[in-house]
């Protein structure tokens, strides 16, 4: 097993309605982001969701909503599910449209937050105990900071224009561990104690100089942490779909995010047609390298390809991955080239 957190897989592959199913390794457990249909998700994998990040309620981000409710209704779990404003009475609507006079109270529980224009989040805890009227109240998150997993990874959103609406972009982000070489401990004759805790506490804060008492004997801090811990560097994955390239978004994503290491984001429409991914408000291949560059991004997966492509989306995200790889890492001169990109929207 590698040593990344999470393993992530586009659950309709490059061109279908836009699904990716993330795998968080140190619990077992998945997130969602977005939930276009999910018919080629098995139910193993279904039944390890835990947490879903929806970007927005057009139809192929939304749809497979159905299959997530009818999958764990036996199992009487909650269900954390996130989207933009309005999403409590979405995920209300779909849950009052069926019949519900065979189950038992409180077997299903979805708790719903709304991530609102202003960065305020809503939530509301829907179950059919109360035949899902539970109003919204505001709670004391932010949209910098939805959620921290079990294993200590964090969710933050950022809020995109997409054609007049929002649209909700996430990250991810795993953070590093550290590990203790039982192996070593063993050949240095030291036996577990407070003091591991103490070490793995100054090597995560950076504190490594003077000396350290560990079971009873003296050591250098950096060299006993050198020959004891081995850390697992931290990963985080962007999710960006339905966004128009625009200098407002462009900003919020920075100012939200900062720099992530990995990225998967839409690349709807060819370089040369422009012109559409401006009326659709989505992004070009070039715009979305743009983007993942800005962000600092070493692995580029692009999705979400556009339909019109009859011969399949391969050409777009073949050149969504040319124009990564020749592009500038953040600084000046791919500030240019966004505002070269940005100059040809507006003519
Ligand atoms: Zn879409
Ligand atoms: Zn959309």
């Amino acid at each position: 097993m590698s040593d990344k957190p999470f393993d992530f897989r586009l659950v309709n592959g490059l061109q279908g309605d836009p699904a990716v199913f993330v795998l968080l390794k140190r619990m077992g457990e998945a997130l969602l982001f977005d939930l276009g249909s999910i018919e080629n998700l098995g139910h193993r994998d279904m039944l390890r969701v835990r947490h879903v990040f929806v970007s927005h309620a057009h139809m192929d981000h939304f749809v497979g909503f159905d299959r997530l409710l009818r999958v764990n209704v036996p199992h009487r779990r909650q269900l954390s599910i996130f989207g933009p404003d309005d999403f409590i009475e979405r995920v209300r609507a779909k849950l009052n449209s069926y019949t519900w006079n065979l189950i038992e109270p409180d077997q299903i529980r979805f708790l719903v937050h709304e991530v609102r224009v202003d960065g305020s989040v809503w939530s509301a805890l829907l179950t059919n105990t109360d035949k899902f009227s539970a109003s919204a109240s505001l709670t004391d998150i932010t949209h910098h900071h939805l959620v921290t997993l079990r294993d200590g990874s964090q969710v933050a959103a950022a809020l995109m224009e997409h054609k007049g609406i929002m649209s909700v972009s996430y990250k991810l982000e795993a953070p590093a561990i550290l590990k203790v070489r039982t192996d070593k401990l063993k050949s240095l004759h030291l036996k577990a104690g407070p003091w591991l805790g103490d070490l793995q506490h100054r090597v995560r804060t950076g504190r490594v100089q003077g000396d350290i008492e560990a079971d009873g004997r003296t050591f250098a801090i950096e060299e006993l942490a050198h020959e004891l811990i081995t850390q697992h560097k931290g990963r985080s994955l962007v999710y960006l779909t339905d966004l128009s390239f625009s200098p407002r978004n462009l900003e919020a994503l920075k100012k939200a995010f900062g720099q992530a290491s990995d990225g998967i984001s839409e690349s709807s429409f060819a370089d040369e047609d422009r012109s559409r991914a401006v009326d659709k408000a989505h992004l070009t291949s070039r715009q979305s390298a743009l983007i993942a560059r800005s962000l600092g991004i070493q692995h580029f997966h692009v999705f979400h390809v556009s339909g019109i492509y009859g011969q399949g989306p391969q050409p777009v995200a073949e050149e969504a991955r040319s124009f990564f790889h020749d592009l500038p890492g953040p600084g000046p001169e791919l500030d240019r080239e966004i505002q070269i990109e940005l100059a040809k929207i507006q003519s």
